[in-house]
């Protein structure tokens, strides 16, 4: 919510009346559909397992591949989760690690599971995205935060490369010249749907809601 209504106020517009997707990319990755100023849905579940792939965990797959891990394994299902949520992800399929710096370099000397681990990774949060449009009729802002959504243009790229028909116009060359910790509008100025950098300040927020919690007791 914190980056949704930064970016209502740097478009001068009333969140009340916006469709916003917040693509939180950090350790912890997720996706949230903001509709009127309200957290409609989001990408984890009932464990942070849920959702996007990960540094380290799987994100949505088919349930049924847990018995099959056992069956071929012998694994208890304490074991399997344990992989799906510290072994797999992108660590899990690119071999290299779960830091997008790590990988990104890896990528670019070659390295055909990096690059792969990149795609996924960006494929599931395209994949939220549309999702959330179309759960909420429309996109107004798209937003990166978060280590990976402030500070890694590849994933931006490939997250947004397709999105056209949404009414998405990018610029790409921007993407790959951001300035640390500064707000930056990555659209153009024709872009039906506006494509925005935010930097996160989860401590802020942490702060605030704490205050709010003490000040109503
Ligand atoms: P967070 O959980 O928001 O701190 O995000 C951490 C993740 O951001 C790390 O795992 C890195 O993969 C990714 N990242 C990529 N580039 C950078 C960078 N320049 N500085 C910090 N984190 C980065």
């Amino acid at each position: 919510m914190y980056v949704s209504s930064i970016a209502a106020d740097y478009l001068k517009k009333d969140i009340n009346n916006l469709k916003i997707v917040t693509c939180h990319l950090g350790n912890g990755a997720s996706v949230a559909a903001v509709h009127n100023g309200k957290s409609v849905d989001t990408s984890m579940g009932f464990t942070p397992l849920e959702g996007l792939a990960m540094g380290t965990r799987c994100g949505d797959i088919d349930p049924a591949i847990i018995e099959y891990i056992i069956a071929k394994t012998g694994w208890t299902v304490y074991e399997v989760l344990d992989y799906l949520n510290k072994k797999s992800g992108v660590l899990g399929i690119s071999g290299v690690g779960s830091d997008f710096r790590d990988l990104t370099k890896a990528m670019y000397e070659g390295n055909q599971r990096a690059e792969l681990a990149i795609d996924v990774f960006s494929y599931r949060v395209k994949k939220y995205i549309g999702a959330y449009a179309a759960v909420m009729g429309g996109v107004d802002a798209i937003v990166f935060t978060a280590g990976i959504g402030e500070h890694t243009p590849e994933v931006r790229e490939r997250v947004v490369k397709g999105l056209e028909f949404l009414g998405v116009e990018f610029d790409n060359k921007l993407n790959y010249n951001t300035e640390r910790g500064k707000l930056t509008e990555l659209s153009t100025s024709n872009s039906k749907v506006k494509v925005l950098l935010i930097p996160t300040n989860e401590e802020l927020v942490i702060a605030r809601e704490t205050q709010a919690l003490i000040s109503n007791n």
